[in-house]
């Protein structure tokens, strides 16, 4: 997530909840002290196996109701840096993101390159499907500068409860560069997710924090911001999307895999309240 009118402020710092800044809840976050050294190349030589886990739920009836639940393979998270940022209208955006269970070096390393990524292109927030990785991840530091503010890290975060109080706040986003448009969320935020050990906690988010969360979550369940703008702010930025298809077009010589020309609000993306 990225805005210029974000980025500098003195406040920012003081709007992360307690829960976030207290080093004392170490195990809640994961703080980046040492860079990881680059090994781990170990995963290039595995087979891409989309391992599938099924979950059962029973329907009304009594009937078993089996749920396809994506775990990622180790292939899923091989990288090879530097990252780079995936833009509107790459179909990667809008790809299933796949459940992490493998908390290991790698995955470290991940982290440590998505926080350079995100320094290095003034953001306060980055999810993994913007760096090509269709995995639920995303790491996040609203002051946006390296060595200041705290960095957050949340694997394979669920909401468990939206406040109902809703406020506009202008968003960017870096698969969207240059655009920067108002968006209505809630205000707050209950949710749960994974540290970088693969520790289970739950916290509540409100502020701006609570914001670049949702941006982010929204990544993951392949959802843009532009998704969640009313028609009216959405026709404001309508030109500058139309471009950024155009420049997908012209580099990768084929059509752009959706357009804004045709968006219609999406039911999911307008349904707050699921997770
Ligand atoms: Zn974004």
């Amino acid at each position: 997530m990225a805005c210029s009118a974000w980025l500098h402020s003195s406040s920012l710092s003081h709007t992360l909840l307690p829960v976030l800044c207290r080093q004392t809840t170490i195990s809640t976050i994961f703080l980046r002290f040492n860079r990881l050294s680059s090994a781990a190349r170990f995963f290039s030589s595995i087979g891409r196996t989309n391992a599938l886990v099924l979950a059962q739920a029973k329907r009304r009836d009594g009937s078993l109701l089996l749920k396809e639940d994506l775990v990622a393979s180790p292939a899923d998270l091989h990288f090879e840096p530097p990252l780079k940022i995936v833009e509107y209208p790459d179909p990667i955006l809008r790809a299933r993101n796949k459940r992490i269970v493998t908390f290991d070096d790698n995955l470290k390393k991940l982290v440590d390159e998505m926080f350079d990524v995100m320094y290095k292109t003034d953001g306060i927030g980055l999810s993994a499907p913007q760096v090509g990785m269709n995995v639920q991840l995303m790491v996040f530091n609203p002051v946006g500068e390296c060595g200041e503010g705290e960095e957050i890290v949340l694997i394979n975060p669920r909401v468990n409860k939206y406040s109902k109080k809703k406020v506009l706040f202008n968003e960017g986003c870096l698969s969207f560069p240059g655009i920067c448009a108002d968006v209505q969320r809630p205000e707050s935020v209950k949710i749960d997710a994974r540290d970088i050990n693969g520790t289970r906690f739950s916290f509540n988010l409100s502020g701006l924090p609570a914001r670049v969360f949702q941006h982010e979550f929204d990544h993951l369940e392949g959802i843009l911001f532009f998704d969640r703008m009313t028609e009216e702010v959405l026709d404001s930025i309508r030109i500058q999307l139309q471009a950024l298809e155009k420049k997908y077009e012209d580099k990768t010589g084929f059509p752009s895999p959706e357009r804004v020309e045709a968006h219609r609000r999406r039911k999911a993306a307008v349904g707050f309240g699921k997770s």
